[in-house]
């Protein structure tokens, strides 16, 4: 099948979420395009993307008590397995289940997940003068900031606000001397000083400590001070109100770096990603204009883009895409998640290979 964009209904952003502001801090327009599609990605997650969220479900239910018992567990981990297969199948990206098959950290993340049961502390006690919360939603006075706080502990004066991660929390990074130290990764930072600031909004108190527990029940500590939490939460108001006025200007821009790209999932609604495929063939995306379409004796079948000066083989299309890339001969198209064969400007489709129809003024 060959997708089409057609127009885009850019509107306002109504909140931004600390989940939310790193990512619109590094490319605001990919913020526009998600509002613009209603938040459904125009090209498909990764299956790893998709088991996160059945990971971060069964953390929640076992932070809330709701499963306690290892037979819970499993009845829920598998309930939550089949829902996902199920709408995986819906969507036509059948070719991710089994999950437990395709995805390579299947096993080893649910028995990590599976500890989380023994967490003692992290369940809810009722007569204690600890309290615990999850799954709190906050949000700022005049509800540009909010989100849902995975778990607050209070205890007397003691205060802490945790995020669980299902990823790795801390990057390597270089220290001043030029020594490699593993840090939190700051996007995860940003955010939890976010929650803080948001908590003190709502309580008239700061929180005591913030941190993070990934699946091998690792907590990392966030350092943090007060006037850092609220230059955040008013960086995070400054740039929804920026991001919103594009709206009304209409004058867009983006940062189409291969940080921010990559893993965007709004690439085919993307002009500024559109003009830098015309020059750039560092992506396992290509765009261009339809020269030929071939099917050979195996039934696999290649498409000849002509970018620019430039001529892209796509290869191993299945036999059923020869009509649909026929209908669009010589008209502009862009190709998403190929692989890049050894030779240059040579590339296979994969299984999570998408094709758009791009309009000819781009
Ligand atoms: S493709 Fe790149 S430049 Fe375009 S919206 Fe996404 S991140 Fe931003």
């Amino acid at each position: 099948m060959i997708n089409k964009i057609g127009d885009i209904n850019f509107k306002e952003i109504k909140r931004i979420s600390p989940g939310q502001f790193y990512s619109m801090k590094n490319c605001a327009y990919k913020s526009l395009l998600a509002e613009a599609f209603d938040k459904k990605p125009l090209l498909p997650l990764s299956a790893s993307a998709y088991f996160g969220t059945v990971l971060h479900n069964m953390l929640e239910l076992m932070v809330k008590g709701i499963v306690e018992s290892e037979d819970d567990f499993n009845a829920e981990f598998e309930k939550q397995i089949k829902t996902l297969e199920d709408d995986l199948q819906n969507k036509g990206f059948g070719f991710f289940v089994p999950l437990k098959i395709k995805l390579k950290n299947f096993g080893l993340k649910k028995i990590q997940l599976k500890k989380h049961l023994r967490s003692k502390p992290e369940k809810p006690i009722i007569s204690s003068d600890v309290r615990f919360d999850s799954e709190k939603w906050f949000e700022s006075q005049d509800k540009l900031i909010g989100g849902k706080v995975d778990l607050i502990i209070e205890n007397g004066n003691n205060i802490e606000i945790i995020d669980f991660k299902t990823g790795a929390i801390a990057q390597d990074c270089l220290d001043d001397e030029g020594a490699i130290l593993s840090d939190v990764k700051n996007e995860y930072k940003e955010q939890l000083k976010l929650y803080a600031y948001l908590y003190f909004e709502n309580t008239k108190k700061f929180p005591t400590s913030l941190s993070l527990v990934d699946l091998a029940k690792q907590k990392f500590s966030v350092e943090f001070s007060e006037e850092e939490c609220k230059a955040i939460f008013d960086e995070a108001k400054n740039l929804l109100k920026t991001t919103n006025d594009c709206v009304n200007t209409k004058s867009f821009s983006a940062i189409p770096e291969e940080e921010n790209c990559r893993y965007c999932l709004y690439r085919p609604a993307c002009s500024f990603f559109q003009e830098k495929l015309e020059t750039d063939f560092t992506y396992n995306d290509v765009a261009g204009k339809i020269n030929d379409v071939r099917k050979f004796q195996n039934g696999n079948v290649s498409v000849f883009l002509q970018n620019g000066e430039q001529r892209l083989t796509i290869k191993n299309f299945s036999g059923e895409k020869f009509d649909a890339l026929n209908n669009v001969k010589n008209k502009r198209i862009s190709i998403y998640n190929l692989r890049k064969e050894a030779i240059d400007f040579v590339y296979a489709a994969t299984s999570t290979t998408v094709i758009y129809e791009q309009d000819n003024t781009i």
